[in-house]
């Protein structure tokens, strides 16, 4: 690493080694440098922390995944590039199946994602062979293609900075979908169950020590709101940037 932690944007630069690192090892795309570019320019107006707001949405994620039948955590390049040891650490405590799921599919990066999560203790990972391919409905070509033991079959899905078509596509198709994403207008945000406005660097960490908590508990549902949590991280984002113009 050669970002010294006193750095002003130590946390910011950290990150984005991390996703070259994974461009280089063919996890990541260029479009993926390039979403991730959008991510940052959030996280910038959200404060780079995570808000209360989104600790009340990773205890509803929680509890979602705790008591859910079939969960599955998708995972896409960036996804694998920043959070590999917590994807799998996060099918572990709550026996979520773990499915690669790409937007821009080449089985070459599929292999390279899941190799990365099987260096990372991962055992099982769905969505690399094509034996167990299924296809979402109302959804395009090569987007549509999930695995029929994981994602296809699943009640609640975990799809981080995923893209708005497929997230109505799950949602069509009768799926929960928790969502991390920080941008708190985006189509998946607004289109999700619940939505963790935050980074997934950060939020990751959050959601495995909320379900290690919860586990074992009585889940008896909460009630879980949304689009108020939504509007109360626009609102962040208002106060944020009214601050910097004043200052
Ligand atoms: P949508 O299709 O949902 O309207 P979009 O087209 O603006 O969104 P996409 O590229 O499809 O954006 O999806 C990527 C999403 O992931 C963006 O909203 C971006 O803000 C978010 N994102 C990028 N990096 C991160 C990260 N590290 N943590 C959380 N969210 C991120
Ligand atoms: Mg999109």
């Amino acid at each position: 690493m050669l970002i010294p932690k006193t750095h002003p944007r130590a946390a910011s630069l950290y990150i984005r080694e991390k996703l070259v690192h994974g461009f280089r090892e063919g996890l990541v795309v260029e479009e993926g440098l390039l979403a991730h570019g959008r991510g940052e320019m959030f996280d910038y107006l959200i404060g780079e922390k995570t808000t209360k707001t989104s600790h009340k949405a990773i205890r509803a994620a929680a509890r979602a995944l705790l008591s859910a039948k079939s969960p599955v955590i998708s995972v896409n390049g960036n996804f694998a590039a920043l959070c590999a040891k917590e994807i799998v650490e996060l099918s572990k405590v709550t026996g979520a199946k773990i499915e690669v799921n790409l937007f821009y599919a080449s089985e070459k990066r599929k292999k390279a994602i899941a190799g990365t999560l099987k260096k990372n203790g991962a055992k099982e990972i769905l969505g690399v062979d094509p034996k167990f391919s299924k296809r979402i409905p109302k959804l395009d070509s090569a987007r549509r293609v999930v695995d029929k033991r994981g994602i296809f079959s699943a009640d609640v899905v975990l799809v981080p900075l995923e893209d708005g078509d497929r997230t109505i596509a799950l949602k069509k198709f009768g799926k929960d979908v928790i969502t991390f994403d920080l941008n708190p207008m985006s189509r998946t945000a607004q289109t999700a169950d619940i939505t963790i406005v935050d980074n997934v660097i950060r939020g990751m960490g959050l959601l495995i020590k909320t379900c290690k908590e919860l586990s074992g508990k009585d889940l008896e549902e909460k009630k879980f709101d949304n689009k108020k949590n939504l509007k109360k991280s626009i609102g962040t984002i208002r106060k944020n940037l009214r601050r910097m113009a004043n200052a």
